[in-house]
């Protein structure tokens, strides 16, 4: 069992493919990012590997992230190995939609439940102002297939001051006839400079409040590991939640690894890399003790962690949400 230096389990990875994406979204990278040499990436067998070893210490729960996942030659594969180890008992994937379409039939053989689907406006035009890329039709198409092959979908919605803060009615009012979850993000500084960042004026709850103008909102139980907090509105068929990622509300039961596409490993979001799973492997060292001491380091919260990571913001499409 992995436990941290605050006795929270760890039983969750986010484990991010590629660091490569086809959006450019303004709140995650700027339009002339730099991606890392393929020979930096983890290798398949070293995706497999490193999941085994967290696995048999029980990690029960990987995401697969990114960049933007589908940009990985022979995802579908790779995924089909991930669901082999033994002790991995869920698979869920964070996507931007544009490529998943034709996937989906695969997911589902895969007895993938769980799509989390980002999509922070209905407007194509807006789509194309805040992605940098005009690709909303083939996004709306993943949701609809998505919907039609009853996978569980979650919607993120990043929320940004200026941008898409009109829409948080429109996205509640998608979830009257849809059964998804549509979850508010507070935006976080991990922009790898795409745009200046000083601090947010929509926090959840300001987002909660705007809803309550037009909705009554119930509180609906939260799981225990959430960091949304969820409600659900009379006579829809799906729910929201909002996710006070800035606020950071929810680090006390945080049970969650990040690992990026070059294998650096984060205790915490908003903290330095505490190790780099690759080189140790490359390198034919044990990979759990150096994972357990990160963890007996791992700050409390996430305002300790960001206190430990000076530097330049980071581009979420290498941490990886
Ligand atoms: N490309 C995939 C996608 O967009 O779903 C997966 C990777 S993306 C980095 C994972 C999640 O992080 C997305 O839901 C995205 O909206 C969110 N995200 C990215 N940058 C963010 C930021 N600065 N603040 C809050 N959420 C962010
Ligand atoms: Fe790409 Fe996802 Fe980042 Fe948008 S949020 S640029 S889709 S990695």
């Amino acid at each position: 069992m992995l436990t941290d230096a605050h006795h929270r389990i760890i039983d969750y990875v986010r484990l991010s493919v590629t660091d490569r994406c086809n959006l450019r979204c303004t709140y995650c990278m700027p339009e002339h990012m730099r991606f890392v040499k393929s020979s930096a990436l983890l290798t398949d067998a070293e995706i497999v590997t490193l999941l085994e070893t967290l696995a048999s210490a029980g990690i029960s729960k990987v995401r697969i992230t990114g960049g933007e996942p589908f940009l990985r030659p022979g995802l579908i594969p790779l995924l089909a190995s991930i669901k082999a180890i033994a002790g991995i008992q869920q698979i869920a994937i964070t996507t931007n939609g544009v490529l998943t379409h034709r996937y989906i039939p695969d997911l589902k053989a895969l007895g993938i439940t769980h799509v989390n689907l980002s999509l922070d406006t209905l407007q194509p035009q807006r789509f194309h102002q805040i992605t940098r890329r005009d690709r909303f039709a083939a996004v709306m198409q993943t949701l609809d297939s998505l919907l039609a092959h009853q996978l569980q979908v979650k919607i993120n919605v990043v929320v940004m001051d200026q941008v898409n803060t009109d829409e948080l009615v429109p996205f509640a009012a998608l979830t009257r006839e849809l059964p998804v979850s549509v979850r508010f993000i507070e935006e976080m500084p991990f922009n790898g400079q795409g745009h200046a960042f000083s601090g947010i004026n929509w926090n959840y709850e300001t987002i909660l409040d705007t809803l309550r103008e037009r909705y009554t909102l119930h509180k609906l139980p939260d799981a225990p590991h959430s960091t949304a907090l969820n409600y659900s509105i009379p006579g829809h068929a799906g729910n929201i939640g909002v996710i006070p990622a800035y606020s950071r509300t929810f680090c006390g039961t945080c049970n969650r690894l990040r690992i990026s596409a070059t294998g650096s490993v984060k205790t915490c979001l908003y903290g330095p890399d505490a190790l780099n799973a690759r080189d140790l492997m490359r390198s034919g060292e044990a990979l759990l003790p150096a994972i357990q001491q990160a963890l007996h380091h791992r700050a409390a919260n996430g305002f300790a962690a960001e206190r430990l990571h000076a530097g330049t913001p980071e581009s979420m499409s290498v941490i990886g949400g």
